[in-house]
């Protein structure tokens, strides 16, 4: 076997890889690193290192795996979110960069210390967990419909050490009856059924009930929005997450259904991101 260095095991990949992905570059390098078990940096530091047999072996089969389509967090099992690690599998929507900003607004509301917080759609836990990572004293439940997803969420709240957040199956709301919060978050499906990027790249690997909704993508956002009402206590908050271009309905949706302040915050690439207002009763 010619033994790969570093840099041309890098070169290689991002050849095999750039036909199917976007992020060809920083594809191979997160596998290469996954192999080889060092940081980043080592990339640079140590290009002329050549990988062991084994390692050069493990790296081509994860890139095989890359170029046939698999998302990288599916391959690896893992994905950072909030600088935590989650747990992933293909049951739920993978942790998304751009859902941060939704985690850095709820932070910004200066909540109480003991406030009670819902997450509707949990998938991953990611949303729930970074709060409850960066507000250990809230109350904080996290629910989702799919119980594969609920498995998920629970064994990423054992691994970050997080015992105090509550996970429960849950369609909507139908599991918290008769509760009030002082702040519902969701991150539901948004995306129209019809939406031709649900044919490329890593959203073919996701379930489509985590990505999709009808009436153009918006059923799902206004039914929270509608029944989070009576859900949430006096000057309680939604927070809505959705597509980039539904701002203006779902601020419209929002003040229709009494909400007051209603605002839509923009993600790190400056796009409408996500939605909130606050419930006066
Ligand atoms: N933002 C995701 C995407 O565009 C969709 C997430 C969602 O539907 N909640 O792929």
């Amino acid at each position: 076997m010619h033994r790969l260095t570093i840099a041309d095991a890098v070169k290689w990949a991002v050849e095999q890889l750039a036909p199917s992905s976007e992020s060809a570059q920083i594809d191979a390098e997160v596998l290469l690193l996954h192999c080889i078990g060092k940081a980043r940096s080592f990339i640079y530091s140590w290009p002329e290192r050549q990988l062991s047999e084994e390692q050069q072996r493990q790296f081509e089969a994860l890139v095989a795996r890359r170029a046939q389509g698999t998302p990288v967090a599916h391959i690896l099992g893992e994905r950072e979110f909030w600088s935590l690690p989650f747990i992933v599998n293909d049951s739920t929507l993978i942790p998304r960069a751009d859902t941060e900003i939704l985690v850095e607004t709820a932070l910004n509301l200066n909540l109480d210390a003991d406030t009670q917080a819902l997450d509707l759609g949990t998938g991953t836990g990611a949303i729930a967990l970074a709060l409850a990572h960066e507000r250990p004293q809230w109350q904080m439940t996290a629910v989702d419909k799919v119980t594969d997803a609920v498995e998920l969420a629970k064994s990423n709240r054992e691994r970050l050490k997080l015992p105090q957040v509550e996970i429960l199956q849950s369609d909507w709301f139908s599991a918290v009856s008769g509760r009030k919060f002082h702040l519902i978050v969701s991150n539901p499906p948004y995306i129209a059924e019809a939406d031709e990027h649900l044919d490329a790249g890593d959203v073919r690997f996701e379930p489509r009930s985590a990505l999709t909704a009808a009436n153009d993508g918006f059923a799902d956002l206004f039914f929270i929005a509608d029944h989070a009402r009576q859900y949430l206590h006096q000057g309680g908050y939604i927070l809505l997450e959705h597509g980039y271009t539904q701002g203006p309905t779902v601020r419209a949706e929002l003040q229709q259904l009494g909400y007051q302040n209603v605002a839509t915050v923009r993600d790190f690439g400056s796009n409408e991101r996500c939605s909130l207002g606050v419930w006066l009763g």
